[in-house]
């Protein structure tokens, strides 16, 4: 642990700096890092991350004393700096606001008090000092409230009971006859505040704390506290942040957005956060305070004049109006606004990345009070990274890297169907908060949403603002309309962190919580209601809309051939179909990983030609009815070589145990009798003798192929008959034949007679040959000890990942879900194993399984073709073993692509 608790800054110098996210937090780093270069921010310290782990080992009192001699000095050097007020001096006196700040970002989850160091002497000296008594009263009634509710745990955990202090003020509204905050002038704010006091001693037994000091250890260590509420574990656990990181505390001189018409606060970005464009933009609010821009609660109006016109255009609000009730603030404040801008440049180059800034202006004069890399969607993400790179900010390598993979997913899902959309009913329009297309049934409640999520609906969460509180509902919708709130405002924020679309601000609809309605344009639609939101438009339309798959093109495409550049790895694509060998090329895939062939059984009749094949009692019957499969196959695998031209395609023989091919109902049962020319009770009989107590471990994989050598002749006859057949159209054609489960070279051995002696024959009959391989999958731990013996048979190798991982860890991949989620929850395991791949158990068998057959074969071809080949850290392991490539389902692919290039530039 460090020897040095408290970090001060200000008046452009600092003890910390920006690379010291780890101990500072990212605000507290960027806080310091923006006073080294000469950017105007509010003097203050930063209290370490390691000082909130400190206290939740050894509590309030030891915490306390460890860093209290630091923070009264640095609070010495923020006196200094501001020159004049000192800290509980009610005389003079200098407020401060208190804040966290974690090393990764976690948007509006933890706890923030402002104004502290007002008591009932010092309100008196702010309101004489600046001249404006209402502002003195409504900072010292925010602070009662926000400290009541944060510090003294007032805030009701319960979305059933109101919050006391809005109890308070709602009272206070009604009893003068106004709707509005801003109509409570000095006098009523004053009552606000003998009320709330009151309040407080009637919840809590004790009175306001009134000395500054009391105040400051008090909100600091609700800030630790914050660390662990509901809200801030769910966030860190979606966004896999360990919970041992711990937030640092910020405590920082206060400006004021609130003194005066002069003056104002504002959230900003370099870029646009929703599509990336090269564009200055974000929200300010005239004589407002902190979180009123991000809250949603009033509309907040565009920082930029082009923003402002753009805002208007999009809500139909003419010039006039714009100009009369929404100006930006390059017009209301020219002078400001230039500053804001200068500084945003500097930051942005500074940082050689989009930042999200917070800034308020006190009488003019323009204040920093935060910068960070800004969260953005997918599509942003990708622009801003190639735009970035195309500008000579950022290297290739730095530009890849930029690239999250997983957020990639956001940009391969559909879009609206074109001609849908034409035909569809526009019933609303809002904010284009974030980009995407959803559909869904209509809900108003977070916790409403995940129940109807549960049941595998598609919910829409519709609400009039949204907090953090709905995080969980967020997370499970396929969108997020509000009615309030702007492109900065929390839903907007952490939607487009999610990549979830989102509309918000849509001023138009009217929502009736207590009816559970919604009226959009004279119609009222009920919870259930199917609608669709466009967040790149922001449009709402009645009912569900049709979508279409989403192409590779623009800044996308260019960032994949960039990845292409420096990747070492293939990318293949486990497909069944020809349609999706399709897709999966589309998105950049080089040859099939796995054709699972058994899929191709179950569609239309062919089933029932599968079924009679397994029912059937002798090797005659078998062959007659595999005999019928053949041109099936044959036909499909052709298809699948046309597709994939020129590449590799990997075809796995029959792998699944035969009991899930046979009917389990007895309408079935007797249709398949009747079709068979059998009884019913033969069936019956022969579809029971089928059940395995572990079928996964059972008669499966290369123990089919070897106890029904048929089987695996009828498959090797399509493979190589539909590769001579495409050869003769022209199609460069590369099978590789593949076994399933060999746990002993001899099952290989076998296998590969078979395929070689059938090949052969039909050549003969064809009268000309092709080039062929012949592999295994490497699924079962005994293969991978004994890889050395199997690569003398096999020409290539492809770890089958889901069931090694099923086997090493003894965890059936069916019910193992009864567990896991708990087991992540005790710390057991760290992922679901399923999802990530084990490096130390499952890798350990691969890598020695790796090394191994190279030894025997130094061409051994290897790759993957387990569910992990298209998740981001297990392609960098496969990489780092020197794979030749991974295969993944078709969607995963440019994800894939993306992490294999990651990989060979880190
Ligand atoms: C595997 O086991 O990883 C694999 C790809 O095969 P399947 O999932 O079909 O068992
Ligand atoms: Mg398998």
């Amino acid at each position: 642990m460090s020897t040095k608790n408290v970090y001060f800054f200000g008046n452009k110098a600092a003890e910390g700096n920006g690379k010291m996210r780890d101990l500072l937090g990212g605000k507290g780093a960027n806080l310091a890092e923006m006073n080294l270069i000469g950017i105007p921010v509010p003097p203050g310290f930063t209290i370490t991350t390691e000082i909130c782990n400190a206290y939740f080992q050894v509590g309030k009192d030891k915490v306390v004393d460890m860093i209290r001699n630091e923070v009264e000095s640095a609070m010495k050097r923020v006196e200094d700096a501001v020159n004049g007020p000192k800290f509980g001096d009610n005389k003079n006196p200098l407020l401060v606001s208190v804040r966290s700040g974690a090393r990764a970002s976690m948007p509006g989850m933890m706890d923030t008090i402002l104004n502290l160091g007002l008591n009932d002497d010092a309100v008196e000296t702010l309101a004489a000092k600046s001249g404006n008594p209402r502002f003195a009263w409504d900072s010292y009634r925010r602070f009662i409230q926000m400290y009541g509710d944060v510090v003294l745990g007032m805030k009701p955990e319960n979305k059933e009971s109101e919050d006391p202090f809005e109890v308070i003020i709602h009272q206070v509204k009604k009893n003068k006859g106004v709707v509005s905050d801003t109509e409570l002038e000095a006098s009523d704010l004053k009552e606000l505040v003998v009320q709330f006091k009151a309040a407080v001693k009637q919840n809590t037994g004790k009175d306001f704390p009134i000395t500054a000091w009391e105040q400051l250890w008090g909100a600091i260590m609700a800030v630790f506290d914050s660390w662990m509420n509901d809200r801030a574990i769910l966030y860190r656990k979606l966004n896999k942040i360990p919970a041992d990181w711990g937030t640092a505390v910020n405590v920082q001189a206060m400006v004021f957005g609130n003194m005066s018409n002069t003056s104002a606060t504002g959230v900003a970005f370099t870029r646009d956060a929703a599509t990336g464009e090269d564009i200055f933009n974000g929200e300010y609010l005239i004589n407002a305070q902190g979180e009123d821009v991000v809250a949603g609660i009033r509309t907040p109006q565009q920082i930029t004049l082009e923003g402002s016109r753009r805002w208007a255009a999009m809500q139909n609000i003419s010039e006039d109006d714009r100009k009369a009730k929404y100006p930006s603030l390059e017009e209301t404040m020219p002078e400001a606004f230039a500053e804001l801008n200068n500084i945003q440049e500097l930051l942005e180059n500074h940082n050689h990345d989009m930042q999200d800034i917070e800034f308020t202006i006190q009488e003019g004069k323009v204040w920093l009070l935060q910068t960070r890399n800004g969260k953005r969607t997918g599509a942003a993400m990708v622009r801003i990274a190639n735009e970035m790179l195309k500008q000579g900010m950022i290297d290739e390598k730095t530009a890849l890297l930029r690239i999250e993979p997983q957020k990639l997913d956001e940009l391969l899902h559909p879009v609206f169907d074109p001609k849908a959309i034409k035909a569809a009913k526009v019933v609303a329009k809002g904010l284009p908060a974030s980009p995407g297309a959803a559909s869904g049934q209509i809900v108003f409640f977070a916790d409403e949403a995940e129940e109807w999520a549960e049941k595998r609906h598609h919910v829409i969460l519709v609400r009039i603002e949204t907090s953090p509180e709905d995080l969980r509902g967020m997370h499970v919708a396929q969108g997020i309309l509000t009615a309030r709130g702007g492109m900065t405002s929390h839903a907007a924020v952490v939607a487009r962190g999610m990549g979830k679309c989102c509309v918000s601000g849509a001023g138009e609809i009217n929502i009736d919580y207590k009816a559970r309605t919604i009226e959009m344009r004279g119609k009222t639609y009920k919870e259930g209601d199917w609608i669709s939101l466009n967040g790149s438009t922001g449009e709402v339309y009645e009912g569900k809309v049709n979508t279409v798959d989403a192409l590779v093109s623009g800044d996308f495409a260019d960032v994949m051939v960039l990845a292409d550049k420096y990747t070492k790895m293939d990318v293949r694509t486990n497909a069944d179909t020809p349609n999706d060998a399709r897709v999966a090329r589309g998105f950049g895939a080089k040859g099939i990983g796995l054709c699972r062939t058994e899929h191709m059984f179950f569609e239309g009749d062919r089933i029932k030609a599968m079924r009679e094949m397994i029912l059937s009692k002798t090797e005659k019957g078998r062959r007659v009815a595999l005999q019928k499969l053949l041109p099936m196959q044959r036909s499909d695998f052709e298809g699948i070589f046309e597709a994939m031209d020129g590449y590799g395609v990997t075809i796995r023989l029959l792998d699944p145990p035969l009991h899930e091919f046979v009917p389990h109902q007895l309408a079935t049962q007797k249709e398949l009798a009747d079709d068979m020319g059998l009884t019913l009770d033969e069936v019956v009989a022969a579809c029971h003798s089928l059940e395995e107590f572990n079928p996964m471990l059972g008669h499966r994989g290369c123990r089919l192929g070897n106890t029904y050598p048929e089987i695996t002749e009828m498959q090797a006859r399509a493979i190589i008959e539909a590769a001579i057949n495409m050869q003769d159209k022209g199609i460069e054609v590369h099978p590789e034949i593949m076994v399933p489960l060999v746990g002993v070279v001899e099952e290989l051995k076998l296998q590969a007679k078979i395929i070689n002696e059938t090949a052969e024959a039909v050549f003969k009959e064809r009268g000309k040959r092709i080039a062929y391989k012949i592999g295994t999958m490497i699924e079962v731990p005994r293969a991978a000890v004994t890889a050395g013996r199997i690569a003398e048979i096999a020409e290539f190798f492809s770890f089958g990942t889901n069931d090694l991982t099923q086997m090493t860890y003894g965890y059936s991949r069916d019910d193992a879900g009864k567990f896991l989620k708990i087991y992540q929850d005790l710390g057991i395991l760290k992922n679901d194993p399923f999802e990530v791949l084990d490096q130390e158990g499952v890798g350990g068998l691969m890598k020695q399984a790796v090394t191994a057959g190279r030894q025997t074969k130094p061409e051994l071809k290897v790759g993957i073709c387990g569910e992990h080949g298209g998740e981001p850290s297990s392609v960098e392991f496969c990489h780092t073993l020197g794979m030749n490539y991974v295969s993944c389902s078709p969607y995963r692919v440019p994800i894939a692509r993306i992490a294999a290039a990651q990989a060979a530039v880190k």
